[in-house]
């Protein structure tokens, strides 16, 4: 009996009814830009920065538009400029290489480990070409944050995290986006916490979120932030930075504020259903799991799995037989780049170079999505599915 799984990799949970509460009385009072605030009212959007900079530990947070605003917000803050370079992560998404050259800046791609990090031999290669590095965390998989910032430190180049796929995640204990200059978070309904769009900037350095924050278009009235610096950080900079409207509004803070305070239930969901499919897939024929280091705290938002070496068309072969029975694998080796799915190739804009070594592990990386959705069941069943239909294909090439 082949069995199909029929659930939704695409579908999140409904929005919590506190959050659905919370919207209706902003709807209600209609006040929902977060500088329009009544005497003595903190905005949705003011108490959400409050909170993640607590959640986070971070000494300040700014609410923006989107992840990727927020990327680019961090690199104007830290003074790229037109012409100059920025490190990145070869295994990464669209939005990442877009946010650098959003501000007129260069990718330059460094290579990925079979572990799905970032090759810190190439990065360290690399470190002379640049004076920022944006360090993609791709889908929650986290490097030795130790040794990369000791790496960057020494050779004087500024760190930005791009925490889309890590809000919620540690290294070593510190959370994620808390180890370079500034932390960048989606909150996107695909990441951990959803609004449809929005992003999150966080920092402990006063002149970086100080200039965030008129860039983000604060005008004057960063007073009514409360998780920003001090007002004197402001004094020289509110003439000095152009105003780049993407503020985070009234209504999204609101929806993301009961989630925020959920996030390590769900975090725990999510590993839960990891482990599952993990045990699952435990020893198939023909691939390879990744390895999580026990330094890493990660949020299991999605899984990854290699086909290392396997020609195209087998891994074709796989996604068609794993679709037919209900079970959507994205693959970055595609020659052309499809739905949410592209790879540094692709990027021409870049100009980037021919990686080959990255190639090989790119070309055998099947993705998928983790939606909370998703019962232990439901991921017991996909671990069946893709376990049996990769050892039919594994077993056909082999003869
Ligand atoms: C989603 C995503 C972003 C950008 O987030 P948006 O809120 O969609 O702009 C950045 N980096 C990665 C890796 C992402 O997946």
């Amino acid at each position: 009996m082949t069995e199909i799984f029929t659930g939704s990799f695409t579908q999140q949970e409904p929005i919590p009814q506190a959050g659905i509460d919370a919207a209706m009385a902003v709807m209600l009072h209609g006040r929902l830009h977060r500088y329009n605030v009544v005497e003595g009212e903190t905005s949705e959007a003011a108490l959400l920065e409050v909170e993640f900079a607590k959640a986070t530990g971070a000494n300040y947070a700014l609410a923006v538009a989107s992840g990727g605003y927020a990327m680019g917000c961090a690199l104007r803050a830290c003074d790229v400029l037109p012409g100059d370079t920025v490190l990145t992560n070869t295994f990464t998404l669209a939005p990442v290489p877009g946010a650098i050259k959003s501000v007129g800046a260069r990718p330059i791609f460094v290579g990925v480990t079979e572990d799905l990090l970032i090759d810190l031999d190439d990065l360290e290669a690399k470190l002379p070409l640049a004076r920022v590095l944006m360090l993609s965390h791709m889908r929650g998989h986290i490097c030795d944050m130790d040794r990369l910032v000791a790496m960057c430190d020494a050779a004087g180049v500024i760190v930005i995290e791009d925490c889309a796929h890590t809000m919620g995640a540690a290294w070593n204990g510190v959370p994620s986006g808390r180890h370079g200059a500034m932390g960048c978070f989606s909150t996107q309904t695909y990441k951990h916490i959803n609004s449809g769009e929005g992003g999150l900037l966080i920092s402990d350095d006063p002149d970086l979120m100080a200039r965030a924050v008129l860039m983000s278009g604060s005008y004057m009235l960063y007073d009514r932030h409360d998780a920003a610096p001090a007002p004197e950080h402001f004094e020289t900079l509110r003439y000095e930075m152009p105003n780049v409207s993407g503020r985070m509004d009234n209504l999204r803070a609101a929806i993301l504020r009961p989630q925020l305070a959920d996030l390590p239930a769900q975090v725990q969901r999510w590993n839960d259903r990891y482990g599952v499919l993990d045990d699952g897939l435990a020893g198939a024929t023909g691939m390879t799991v990744i390895p999580r280091d026990t330094k890493e705290s990660f949020v299991a938002s999605s899984y990854q799995f290699l086909l290392l070496d396997w020609s195209d068309d087998a891994i074709r072969d796989v996604v068609a037989r794993c679709l037919a029975r209900g079970v959507e694998l994205k693959w970055f080796g595609a020659p052309d780049p499809a739905a949410f799915t592209s790879r540094y190739s692709h990027w021409r804009y870049a100009a980037p170079e021919p990686m080959p070594e990255s190639d090989r592990i790119l070309s055998g990386i099947m993705d998928m999505r983790l939606p909370l959705t998703f019962s232990l069941e439901d991921c017991a069943q996909i671990a069946r599915i893709i376990r049996a239909e990769v050892e039919i294909v594994y077993q056909s090439q082999a003869k």
